[in-house]
């Protein structure tokens, strides 16, 4: 999934509960919901120090150490906002291979480039453009 799919996820999670009232836990949601192609895309593509973009920060252990992290920082919501977004970007990647337990479990990273596919790209604008609508709606109660 590409930039516009995730966050088209955050933002259908936004509409809950404990999201909707705080805009820090809106932001902490958004920036979690990028932030594992932020760093392995970085790492993998401009670095190149990985074969591909889906590593150190796609797996098990980057999203309970930083959830942590954040709850550390600042509190048991932002820390909830934060694992929810980061989980929702690795369930959506989850289509194609996600390395869950990286680095206890050897996996085989097969050599990838950065691509953004036009037509991808197209579904997943929108899927954002539909979200976005929706969220604007007045709520039905
Ligand atoms: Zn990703």
């Amino acid at each position: 999934m590409q930039i516009p799919g995730h966050l088209a996820i955050a933002l259908a999670q936004s509409r809950l509960p404990p999201f909707r009232s705080s805009r820090r836990r809106l932001f902490l949601l958004l920036l979690a919901s990028l932030f594992p192609d932020i760093v392995d895309k970085t790492i993998g593509y401009v670095f190149q120090a990985m074969p591909n973009g889906r590593h150190y920060a796609h797996n098990l252990f980057s999203l309970i150490g930083l959830s942590l992290l954040v709850t550390l920082i600042g509190g048991k919501a932002a820390g909830y906002a934060w694992f929810s977004g980061y989980l929702g970007h690795l369930l959506a990647d989850n289509i194609q291979r996600v390395p869950w337990f990286f680095p206890l479990k050897k996996y085989r990273f097969n050599k990838g480039r950065l691509a953004f596919e036009p037509a991808q790209l197209l579904r997943e604008g929108f899927f954002l453009a539909l979200v976005l609508l929706l969220n604007h709606l007045p709520n039905q109660r």
